[in-house]
């Protein structure tokens, strides 16, 4: 195999992807379907369940639910296995001071965005050693900086990336692989409700907030959410092969937020 083979993941992959059917979840199930990998998604999103490409397999679960978590992986049965696990899903959490935040936001950002990655894992970890497989935890660039008004999004997204180094160590000398990706600010409606969300908590417009964000990118752009499914099928092609227990960054931030 040429270097230039490697990066392509083996044709019939079978993956399973948390929130697959909006955004970052969506662009990464259809980048692995056109590598040739079989791909089932779950979501909470019914409407955009319904709307996935033709041959992407679903389960209607919420990663917050251990039942749904439970169901979606007798559903993945049908792949006969599982090569690829990508713990995608995470809410944005609230806007807020830490004095403002309530109790039910705290724990619900917790839940969904580390718990829900816990329970995908507990889950696919034995598929994973049956097949040599890789995990990938979706973090974030806030992950590894502070992000002022977003502390519950933040500190989950530290915690996947402790969550992701400690199975690394667990679960290599098993033969299997776990990375965090950290993808910076991607463009879509949900980084557009953050900014308005921010802007207003610091009493300047959309435009001033969208500009001082990326005044401290280095490239002055946000990510696509494809350039998010390059990393991860890169990490999942015979050349990502000796990459485990990393925090990927794809951003092309320096040190804020
Ligand atoms: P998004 O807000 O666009 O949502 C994607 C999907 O998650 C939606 O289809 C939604 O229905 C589903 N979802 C929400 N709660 C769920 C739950 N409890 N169980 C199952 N599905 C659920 O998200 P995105 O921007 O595509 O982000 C995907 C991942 O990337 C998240 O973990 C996020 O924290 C991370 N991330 C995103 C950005 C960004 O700028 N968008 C930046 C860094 C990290």
């Amino acid at each position: 195999m040429t270097v230039v083979e490697s990066l392509a993941p083996r044709h019939g992959l079978r993956v399973l992807i948390t929130a697959g059917a909006n955004g970052i979840g969506l662009a990464i199930a259809k980048a692995f379907q056109e590598a040739g990998a079989r791909v089932h998604v779950c979501d909470i999103d019914t409407q955009a369940l319904a709307a996935l490409p033709e041959g992407i397999t679903h389960t209607q679960a919420d990663v917050s639910q251990a039942a749904d978590v439970d169901r979606l992986f007798q559903d993945a049965t049908a792949l006969g296995g599982l090569d690829v696990v990508i713990n995608n899903a995470g809410i944005a959490g609230p806007t807020a001071s830490i004095d403002e935040i309530d109790n039910e936001s705290w724990s619900r950002t917790i839940d969904i965005n580390l718990n829900g990655q816990y329970r995908v894992a507990h889950h696919a970890t034995p598929l994973l050693r049956e097949s040599q497989g890789l995990l990938i935890n979706l973090a974030s660039v806030a992950g590894r900086l502070g992000f002022a008004y977003r502390t519950p999004y933040a500190a989950s997204k530290w915690a996947i990336v402790g969550l992701t180094k400690s199975l690394a160590c667990e679960l290599g000398p098993e033969g299997v692989r776990v990375n965090a990706i950290l993808p910076g600010i991607v463009r879509g409606p949900r980084i557009e409700k953050v900014i308005e969300d921010r802007a207003a908590k610091r009493g300047i417009s959309y435009a001033e907030m969208e500009q001082e964000n990326l005044a401290k990118i280095s490239m002055r752009r946000m990510v696509a959410p494809t350039d998010i499914a390059a990393m991860a099928l890169f990490l999942s092609a015979p050349g990502g092969a000796n990459i485990s227990g990393q925090a990927l960054s794809v951003c092309a931030n320096v040190e804020s937020l």
